[in-house]
């Protein structure tokens, strides 16, 4: 297995050492095959907002597997947690499963050049869409961890079709429709940053996109693998108030299984077949299995009080490392949009992919190395969030307050 692993991300490559080989996960914790016991801030990259093995997930998916686990026919699982996302968020009018964010975001992007009849897109440095070919340009997420800016393999006739924006910066959008204009099918969005480390959008920023993209004629497309169900029950379009053309999902969807979505306005949903002539397929979409934990965990989301107890979790990680840098004297600095957290090392504000580089990642590492020892399992990339989850408890976040606390009086 090239490094050890079936996804780069997972490999220590940017930290140094090897990954410790998980062989359990309860809550907020997982264990090693070393009998180490970690406090989990990678949570399958974000797809475990309640914690690994929910108590409601694991029942509900043992229960679904004795009913069947693939039938490549139709179920009410699908047309269930459809209708869950469908109102949770109303920009959805009509959705397709898939198995991954790489194809729902691949798929997004065919079917807005089909609704468009336009081939370039537009994605902004540092923004990670999957692996399909034509969003492996500039990167986030593994790309930039390992320093790639584009993956050979990519045909250059493809990847001449994908333009690269600034992130928060819409000056740098609007240069690239007066110079292609007429030709952009659609702008691809991480509407909170998350692959290069967390990055907010600045006010009006994502209104600027959405203007621009409806005056010529372009789909704007949210990429909510990340945000979806994350920065609250109706997603970033909710938090921040845009109606996108369409929006892509994944991780929380599929409560830890392998799940993707794309949905958005009926009548370009409508183009996908076999209604439309757009086509996509999947052997094992809309798996009976992930189906159901998918509903478990937005039915546990959609209870009162949830995200309020994420944000302040959240928050408290938050001021608890704000507190330890201050009194470290370090140039580092913490960026939050609700339950996903990123700490860079510069005493400069990060606001793009650029600002962000300019993280320390040599600290870093060293700063990975010292909580990892201490227990706390950190993204081990300065380009990943943290995720924080309704399992983590009052003691889980001080304890991780004291180890990097701890970790900067060992550094510094
Ligand atoms: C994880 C992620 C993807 C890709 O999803 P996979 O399931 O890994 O293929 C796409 N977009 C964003 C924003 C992601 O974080």
């Amino acid at each position: 297995m090239p490094g050890g692993v079936d996804s780069p991300v997972r490999a220590f490559k940017a930290v140094g050492g090897i990954p410790p080989f998980i062989v359990r996960g309860q809550g907020s914790r997982v264990y090693d095959a070393d009998g180490n016991e970690y406090i989990d801030y990678v949570g399958s990259w974000g797809a475990l907002i309640l914690g690994h093995s929910h108590p409601q997930i694991v029942e509900a998916v043992k229960n679904a597997a004795e009913r069947g686990t693939s039938f490549g026919a139709p179920t009410e699982l699908e047309t269930t947690l459809a209708k869950m996302i469908c109102s949770a968020i109303p920009s959805i009018e009509m959705l397709r499963f898939v198995n991954s964010g790489t194809e729902a975001t691949m798929t997004a992007l065919r079917l807005a050049r089909a609704f468009t009849n336009r081939d370039k897109i537009v994605k902004f440095t540092g923004g990670y869409h999957g692996h399909a070919d034509g969003l492996l340009v500039k990167a986030g997420s593994g790309m930039a961890t390992l320093s790639l800016p584009n993956s050979p393999g990519v045909p250059a006739t493809y990847a001449q079709n994908t333009l690269v924006a600034s992130y928060n910066d819409i000056s740098t959008v609007e240069r690239l429709f007066k110079r292609h204009a007429g030709e952009i099918a659609a702008v691809i969005i991480e509407p909170v940053a998350a692959n290069m480390g967390v990055v907010p959008p600045r006010t009006g920023f994502l209104d600027g996109l959405r203007q621009l993209t409806s005056e010529h004629g372009a789909l704007l497309i949210f990429d909510e693998v990340i945000t979806g169900f994350r920065v609250a029950y109706g997603s970033s379009q909710d938090l921040y108030h845009i109606t996108p053309d369409l929006t892509c999902l994944g991780k929380i969807v599929g409560g830890g299984l392998p799940v993707g979505a794309y949905g958005g306005r009926r009548e370009i949903m409508e183009m996908v077949a076999p209604t439309g002539p757009v086509y996509q397929a999947g052997t094992l979409s809309g798996n009976p299995l992930a189906m159901t934990a998918g509903i478990e965990t937005l039915k546990v989301l959609g209870q009162p009080g949830v995200y309020e107890r994420l944000n302040r979790q959240a928050s408290s990680l938050e001021r608890g490392i704000n507190e330890a840098v201050a009194s470290a004297n370090l140039r580092a600095r913490v960026t939050r949009v609700s339950s996903l957290l990123t700490v860079f090392f510069t005493g400069n504000p990060v606001f793009d992919y650029e600002s962000a580089a300019g993280s320390d990642k040599g600290l870093f590492a060293a700063f990975f190395q010292q909580v990892l020892s201490r227990g706390i399992y950190w993204p081990p990339s300065q380009f990943e969030a943290a995720f924080i989850s309704l399992a983590h408890s009052d003691e889980d976040i001080q304890r991780t307050v004291e180890a990097v606390g701890d970790a900067f009086q060992y550094l510094f």
